[in-house]
């Protein structure tokens, strides 16, 4: 039986581009891996999602936002 556990985290977003700033909810899946350590996959209501800080596209101009923070 593994365990797994699901963290909601909120992380702030920034284009450097056109500056906009926006919130995204993940859901962060950690799944014991059964060598005592967690290994953590990115969600969005149950889809896999890219993990936050791997630079999203703007929803504004498409770019790659580049500043990411978890609130
Ligand atoms: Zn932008």
């Amino acid at each position: 039986m593994k365990d797994s556990c699901v963290v909601l985290e909120t992380w702030t977003h920034h284009c450097a581009l056109c500056h906009k700033e926006w919130e995204h909810t993940y859901e962060a899946w950690h799944v014991d891996n059964g060598c005592g350590r967690s290994a953590v996959t990115w969600r969005d209501h149950g889809h896999l999602v890219p993990a936050p800080w791997s630079d999203p596209a703007c929803p504004a101009c498409s770019s790659p936002a580049r500043a990411v923070t978890a609130r």
